[in-house]
């Protein structure tokens, strides 16, 4: 799951992209509204956290032309709980949530968990595939009782493919959410695969020969 921060202050971006990133979300930073805009644009995120008062372009109008060209990823601001003005502007603009400053650093992942899920429609707070259960909540997998230990690119692999449970997903796709840089060897994914696999049984994730991987739908 990838996340853009757009964010002036450059403490509350690095906290929110610590915190993110301790909680398996792969973060973009950008501190003014320009090079926001330009990001949320070019590449493809899961949930984009914006502030609204940013050096150039502001938080609404970056929302706003996001929306006018048909961008839909979840947004979520970063406002004054005071402002009430400021949160009708940002709902007209296309807003799906909010966290009011000062924000709880843990609320913030919930959240932006809770609006991924949304979009993708999900609406259940566990995916369940088999005998492995993901819940959303929490961010932890569990199979038989137990957590199950992942590393780190093996947990985003597996969490964008339960986030999209029944979806066929290309390597490109995954590749494209689950690394921080823009060259990603894709090839490698394969071995990711082959190694959740291991450790969660062969029947979790589907393989569609040249196509990419799915977890199906749970039948239940
Ligand atoms: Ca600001």
């Amino acid at each position: 799951m990838k996340v853009l921060i757009i964010e002036d202050d450059h403490n509350i971006a690095r906290q929110l992209s610590t915190h993110l990133q301790e909680n398996g979300f792969v973060t973009h930073i950008a501190h003014e509204g320009d090079e926001g805009y330009y990001q949320g644009d070019v590449e493809s995120y899961d949930a984009v956290l914006l502030d609204i008062g940013l050096p150039g372009m502001d938080g609404f109008n970056v929302l706003e032309r996001w929306r006018a060209s048909g961008k839909t990823m979840p947004v979520i601001m970063l406002t004054a709980r005071t402002s009430k003005m400021e949160m009708i502007r940002g709902l007209e603009a296309g807003a799906d949530d909010y966290i009011y400053k000062p924000f709880d650093i843990e609320e913030v992942t919930v959240r932006v968990r809770a609006n991924i899920r949304r979009h993708k429609g999900q609406l259940k707070q566990e995916a369940i595939c088999k005998s492995l259960n993901f819940n959303m909540r929490s961010g932890r997998f569990i199979q038989n009782g137990n957590y199950v230990k992942l590393t780190r690119i093996e947990f985003l692999i597996l969490q964008y493919l339960f986030m999209k449970q029944g979806i066929l997903i290309s390597v490109t796709e995954l590749a494209e959410h689950v690394y921080d840089d823009f060259d990603h060897d894709s090839s490698i994914i394969a071995r990711h695969i082959a190694n959740i696999r291991k450790k969660v049984g062969s029947d979790i994730i589907k393989t569609e020969s040249n196509r990419g991987y799915y977890v199906p739908k749970d039948t239940a």
